[in-house]
């Protein structure tokens, strides 16, 4: 049997990173899944692949930070399967201008929190209802290593919004406990994404990162899509209000190996 037989997986931003791997990876495991973003014609590209491999994928266009985009996902996945099951909040940007809270711009601040903080709340706010008409679920909302240290080369819009993720996950775990409604954070360290890929094309900024990591390598794409398979399959019943961390050792370091 398969680790998400039987689910209905919403993945937002599911067009690139590690929201299409998870995309692949949650439907090989079984799971009916709708991925939602901005990029259509990636977001469909993964829906037809997942489709030509023998999955169940669609694709529905959804701008997290709009409530009307993201009541209008709901309603897809459950008219399109049936219910909804599993719910991962992946959707994010990382933008470039966003940088010491003395310099960042008020529209970096606002975009990078409407999209990943108040994209998590709209995606929460009409999944749970849909979830609990299904008989409970599990949602997977993306926080960051970054939610839990700080550092030195500061991305404030970025940093505030993911530490919002991990304080509001909490409450809708403890919240929705008893409806059967499981919340879970996941905070990966820095994965070698599109997301990152002006930094980490830059040897310099790439070399000061690195040296933070105990295992000395950036995390893959994979690496979280299994930890996020993990959270929303039935293996993880009783964990609810965590924030599971996959950073290569990171938040664990005060220093790291020569
Ligand atoms: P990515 O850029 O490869 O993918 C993010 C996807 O989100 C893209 O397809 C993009 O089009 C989509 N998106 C952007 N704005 C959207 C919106 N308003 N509505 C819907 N979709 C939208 O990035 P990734 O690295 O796979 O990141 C996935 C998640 O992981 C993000 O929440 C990110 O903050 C988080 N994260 C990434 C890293 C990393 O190092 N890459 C580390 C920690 C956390």
């Amino acid at each position: 049997m398969a680790r998400l037989d039987g689910k209905v997986a919403l993945i937002t931003g599911g067009a690139s990173g590690m929201g299409k791997v998870a995309s692949h990876l949650f439907a090989r495991e079984g799971a009916k899944v709708v991925l939602t973003d901005v990029a259509d014609d990636a977001g469909e590209a993964v829906a037809t692949a997942i489709r030509g491999e023998g999955g169940q994928a669609a694709y529905v266009h959804a701008d997290v930070s709009r409530a009307s985009d993201a009541e209008a996902m709901v309603r897809f996945a459950t008219d399109t399967f049936g219910g909804l099951t599993v719910l991962y909040n992946n959707a994010g940007v990382f933008p470039e201008r966003d940088g010491s809270v003395t310099e960042t711009p008020e529209e970096v601040w606002d975009l990078t929190i409407g999209i990943n903080l108040k994209g998590v709340y709209l995606g929460c706010r009409y999944g749970i209802p849909a979830m609990i008409e299904s008989g409970g679920g599990s949602i997977v909302n993306v926080a960051s290593f970054v939610a839990l240290m700080g550092a030195a080369t500061p991305q404030i819009a970025y940093t505030a919004s993911k530490g919002g993720v991990l304080s509001m996950t909490r409450e809708i775990a403890v919240e929705f406990a008893r409806q059967g409604v499981r919340a879970n954070s996941l905070c990966p360290g820095p994965i070698e994404t599109p997301l990152l890929q002006e930094l980490l094309a830059d040897p310099a900024r790439r070399q000061r990162r690195l040296v933070h990591i105990p295992m000395g390598r950036f995390g893959q794409a994979e690496e979280i899509a299994n930890a996020a398979l993990f959270l929303a399959s039935d293996e993880s019943s009783y964990m609810t209000g965590t924030a599971l961390v996959v950073d290569g050792g990171i938040t664990a370091a005060y220093v790291t190996p020569e």
